[in-house]
C-alpha cells in the first residue's frame, strides 16, 4: 500500500474534483487553460490545445473521432495546486464536459462524476440554453455551484444585473465572493469581500502579452485602493453594500445546499480571476465523500476500494477496438493491476491499464483515491452507471436516463444483416450510446433511437459500420419532448395527433410529442393521463 490506513482521509480532504458548465464559447477551454496555467503544470497557456491554432487542433480531432465512430472524450485533467497559506497541495481533478456541437447525454453523465461544478457564464451574453440544462442537472444531484461571469476584459452587461438574471431565471441567490473593479471592458482588478460585504482589500492586475502567462497581482488596501482608481473603486464598494443589504453574502451552508452561488468575475483570457478561482475551490468546495448504495446505506471513503462507471468509449482506436471506461473512484485507494470485482456480473477484472486521458494525452495511473477519475482499457463488460469493488460488496444506483429531444429511425441497409442489426443495437442500448424504443406498430426491425444530442445518431452510424459490419438508414421523426407515462394512460395517448408511446429497454413508457404546444393541450384536455417529466432537462 502506498497510503496507510490514516493517508487516506488526508488523501482525501485535499481533493476537489469538479466539472465546468457553459454553453459553447463562454470560454471553457481557455479557462482549463489558464487553471492548469496556475497550477504550474504547463509554462504557458495553449500548451494543451495551442492557443492560435487551437479551433483547427481541436475540430482535427473531433473529425477523427467522428470518422472513427466514437463519441468525442470526457476527460479528466488532474494537477497540483497549493492554496494559500497552505502547506499540503490541493488535488485538482477538473472533469472535462464535451462542448461544441456534440452536446449529449454523455455531457450530464460526467455531472454525477463530481462534487462541484463551475457555472461559467460569458459577461455579454447571460445564460444561455446549454448551461441552464446543465445546471438542472447539477440542481437534480445537489451539486453546489461556483459561478464564473467571465470576458469582464469585454464590454457587457452591468455587474448587478447579471446577478438579478441568475436570481430570477434560476432562482440562486449569487453570492459574490469577489466584484469588479472598473466596468466591462474597462477590467482593472478584483474587491475582494468580506463576510459582511466589507471590501477586504483591492486586488489589482496587469496584463501580459496575449494572456500567455499569470497576470501579475498587487494587493492594495481599501484606501490605498480609492486613491488609484477612484469612482471605479468608490462605485465597487456601493454595489458590495448593496449586496448585503440584500443577503448577497457567501454562507457556507447555503452554498453546499445549492441554494445560493459564490460569484467570481473575471477574464479566463487575460488569467484574470483565475487563482480566486482555485482558492475558492480548495477553500469552499466539499472534498470527496460517501456515497450512497442502492440498499439505501452509503459507501464511506474510507471503506475499501469501490469506482463507478459513469462513461465508456469506445472504438478510440479502429484497429484494436479498444473500450475505456472511465470510473470515479468513490472509496479506497485504488492499486493498478488489483483485481475488482464487477458488481453488476459478480466476474473479476483485472486492472491492468489504468490510464489518465486528457485530450491526447495518456498516462498510465498506478495510485489513486476517491474523486479521482481513471480510465480502464478494455473494459468490454462496463457501462455507465456499473459499479466496481473490493472486499466487500456495494452496488450504486444507476446514473438516471436524461430527457432526449432528438427522434430517428434506425433500420439495417440489407435485411439479411438483421441479426448483426439486433446485436449491435442491443450493445449499444447497454453501453448506453443511445437510448432505444419501441413499439409494436413500428416493429422490431426499426427501432426509435432517442438521444440529448444528434451526435449521439452520428455515433450509433458509424459504429454499426465499423464495429458491427452493418450499414444502416436513418430517418429523422418530427418529436421533440418526450414525457413518462403508464399502461393505463397508453391508449388514450396512442389515439391523438402528434404523440407516439413506446417502450424503452429498460422497461419504462415514454410518449412522444411533437412540440409543447400538443403537449400542453393534451394535459389540459385529459388532465387524468400520467405525463411525468423525465429527469433534468425537459
Ligand atoms: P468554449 O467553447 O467554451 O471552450 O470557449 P473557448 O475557450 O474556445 O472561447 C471562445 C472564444 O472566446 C475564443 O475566441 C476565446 O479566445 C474567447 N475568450 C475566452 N475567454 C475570454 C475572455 O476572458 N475574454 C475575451 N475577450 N475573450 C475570451
Amino acid at each position: 500500500m502506498t497510503a496507510s490506513p490514516e493517508g487516506l482521509p488526508a488523501e482525501v480532504s485535499r481533493r476537489r474534483t469538479f466539472a465546468v458548465i457553459s454553453h459553447p464559447d463562454a470560454g471553457k477551454s481557455t479557462l482549463t487553460e489558464a487553471l492548469a496555467l496556475h497550477a504550474r503544470m504547463i509554462s504557458e497557456a495553449g500548451a494543451i490545445h495551442g492557443k492560435a491554432g487551437r479551433r483547427s487542433t481541436v475540430s482535427d480531432w473531433m473529425e477523427m473521432e467522428k470518422a472513427r465512430g466514437i463519441s468525442v472524450s470526457s476527460t479528466a485533467l488532474q494537477f497540483n495546486y497549493r492554496a494559500e497559506g497552505a502547506e499540503v497541495d490541493s488535488v485538482i481533478n477538473l472533469v472535462d464536459t464535451p462542448g461544441h456541437s456534440d452536446f449529449s447525454e454523455d455531457t450530464y453523465r460526467v455531472l454525477t462524476a463530481v462534487d462541484a461544478a463551475v457555472m461559467l457564464i460569458d459577461a455579454a451574453k447571460g445564460l444561455e440554453p446549454q448551461t441552464l440544462k446543465l445546471f438542472q442537472v447539477c440542481r437534480h444531484r445537489g451539486i453546489p455551484v461556483i459561478t464564473v461571469i467571465n470576458k469582464w476584459d469585454r464590454p457587457g452587461q452591468a455587474p448587478l444585473e447579471l446577478l438579478d438574471e441568475i436570481n430570477e431565471r434560476i432562482g440562486l441567490t449569487p453570492t459574490p465572493l469577489f466584484l469588479p473593479v472598473g466596468i466591462a471592458g474597462d477590467f482593472r482588478g478584483l474587491l475582494r469581500r468580506g463576510a459582511d460585504g466589507a471590501p477586504l482589500e483591492y486586488i489589482h492586475f496587469t496584463r501580459t502579452a496575449g494572456g500567455a502567462t499569470i497576470a501579475p497581482e498587487e494587493s492594495l488596501t481599501p484606501a490605498q485602493a480609492e486613491a488609484r482608481e477612484g469612482e471605479a473603486w468608490t462605485t465597487a464598494v456601493e454595489e458590495s453594500e448593496l449586496l448585503s443589504a440584500t443577503g448577497q453574502d457567501h454562507d457556507q451552508e447555503m452554498f453546499l445546499a445549492g441554494q445560493t452561488s459564490p460569484v467570481i468575475y473575471a477574464s479566463a483570457m487575460l488569467n484574470f480571476g483565475v487563482r480566486q478561482l482555485l482558492e475558492a475551490l480548495v477553500a469552499l468546495a466539499p472534498p470527496p465523500g460517501p456515497r450512497p448504495d442502492v440498499h439505501g446505506g452509503a459507501r464511506e471513503i474510507t471503506e475499501p476500494f469501490s469506482a463507478v462507471v459513469f462513461k465508456v468509449q469506445a472504438g478510440m482506436d479502429a484497429a484494436h477496438r479498444d473500450r475505456l471506461a472511465f470510473m470515479r473512484i468513490v472509496s479506497g485507494e485504488f492499486e493498478r493491476g488489483m483485481v475488482v470485482t464487477h458488481a453488476q456480473t459478480g466476474r473479476p477484472f483485472a486492472t491492468k491499464y489504468a490510464l489518465t486521458v486528457f485530450g491526447r494525452e495518456r498516462n498510465t495511473v498506478d495510485t489513486a483515491y476517491p474523486g479521482d477519475v481513471v480510465g480502464l482499457v478494455n473494459a468490454t463488460a462496463l457501462a455507465p452507471g456499473h459499479t466496481l469493488f473490493v472486499d466487500k460488496k456495494v452496488e450504486f444506483p444507476p446514473i438516471p436516463s436524461f430527457a432526449p429531444e432528438h427522434f430517428s429511425v434506425l433500420r439495417a441497409e440489407s435485411a439479411g444483416k438483421y441479426k448483426q442489426f439486433r446485436k449491435a443495437i442491443d450493445q449499444l442500448d447497454s453501453e448506453g450510446v443511445v437510448q432505444v424504443l419501441r413499439n409494436d406498430i413500428r416493429g422490431d426491425a426499426s427501432p426509435v433511437l432517442a438521444a440529448v444530442g444528434p451526435m449521439q445518431f452520428e455515433v450509433v452510424t458509424a459504429r454499426m459500420l465499423t464495429e458491427f459490419n452493418v450499414e444502416t438508414r436513418m430517418e429523422h421523426l418530427p418529436y421533440t419532448l418526450a414525457r413518462r407515462t403508464d399502461a393505463a394512460s397508453a391508449d388514450e395517448l396512442g389515439r391523438q395527433r402528434g404523440v407516439e408511446v413506446f417502450t424503452r429497454s429498460d422497461g419504462a413508457l415514454l410518449a412522444l410529442f411533437s412540440d409543447k404546444w400538443r403537449l400542453q393541450y393534451i394535459e389540459k384536455e385529459f388532465p387524468k393521463l400520467t405525463l411525468e417529466p423525465l429527469v433534468a432537462t425537459a
